[in-house]
């Protein structure tokens, strides 16, 4: 069984305009460097499929769903763009794109439960951690990692499921989404103060959050996930195991200003996986989130993928 490697060229139109750093070439980026590094072997290519609005819903107020789809809609219609906050700026392509994003978390969902793949990854655009239950921001539209978190939950009837999150910036809108939802336990850590200046006091009783000062480095990062995720997941034992892989904690990215390289980001996906084989066989759901230097990205993604693919 492979791991299974989900994207679409329509993730790939969704652009915010010139110079904005979540643009089209990271996922240029990320598919170069797979193939130069020849990783790609080891992957299963699919093409995601479009989340449908009962998936969506699961995780956003039906209201905003209307809402957004609708501005989305009139958008594609007439051929413009608009700015939804001074960063998150949509376009005629934005519908496809999230539609895209969101129907890869499900799809590679419905894979790793059905047995077609042990482990997912969405190379997929716009992200979707910021998106709260009923706001884009942040460069989100739809929540890609609460969606298919729900989609386990409510689908497939899993009992428990754990978010990992370990983008630089709070996933503010994953924990709107599922604060108080017992069935879900997130980890996450984030620098702080950064964007959006959340996280420090966690919204419900599973949130591990873990706020991080800038210009930490991997070795106080790895300490903390020992000592404060570990444990937790541990007692929680999740039936399967979400991630929103941001890389924008990599030292070279300008957006935050911590200090992970490739092997910490290695280092994070092996106890994971180690987590994931304890209680969930082995079931683990990855979605890019953010990660803006292009090189670091492109090698972080290969150094999180060739441990979920079991090459490292
Ligand atoms: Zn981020």
């Amino acid at each position: 069984m492979s791991t299974a490697f989900y994207s679409h060229p329509d993730c790939r139109l969704h652009d915010m305009g010139a110079g904005h750093p979540e643009c089209p070439a990271r996922l240029d980026a990320i598919s170069d460097h797979l193939l130069a590094t020849g990783l790609d072997i080891a992957l299963d290519f699919k093409d995601a499929p479009q989340a449908t609005i009962e998936q969506i819903e699961r995780a956003h107020t039906a209201h905003y769903v209307t809402e957004i789809a609708d501005v989305l809609e009139r958008l594609k219609a007439e051929g413009v763009m608009r700015a939804l906050d001074p960063d998150t700026i949509a376009g005629p392509h934005t519908l496809a794109a999230a539609l895209r994003a969101a129907g890869a978390a499900v799809a590679a969902t419905d894979d790793v439960l059905a047995g077609r793949a042990k482990t997912a990854f969405c190379a997929v655009r716009p992200p979707g951690h910021h998106a709260t239950r009923d706001e884009a921001m942040g460069f989100c539209f739809f929540n890609n990692v609460a969606i298919a978190a729900r989609h386990a939950l409510d689908v497939h009837g899993l009992a428990r499921v754990a978010i990992i999150d370990f983008d630089v910036h709070h996933g503010n809108g994953t924990e709107d989404v599922i604060a108080g939802d017992e069935r879900v336990l997130m980890c996450s850590f984030f620098q702080h103060p950064l964007y959006p200046y959340s996280g420090a006091v966690p919204k419900g009783t599973n949130m591990v959050n873990v706020p991080i000062a800038p210009y930490t480095r991997g070795p106080a990062v790895r300490e903390t996930i020992e000592s404060m995720w570990l444990p937790a997941l541990d007692r929680f034992k999740p039936e399967m195991i979400f991630i929103s892989a941001g890389f924008d904690a990599h030292r070279e990215d300008d957006l935050g200003q911590m200090g992970l390289v490739e092997a910490d980001y290695e280092w994070i996906t092996k106890r994971l996986i180690d987590v994931a084989h304890r209680h969930a066989k082995g079931r683990i759901v990855s979605c890019l989130e953010g990660g803006y230097n292009l090189s670091a990205l492109a090698r972080s993604v290969a150094a999180h993928v060739r441990v979920l693919a079991d090459m490292a």
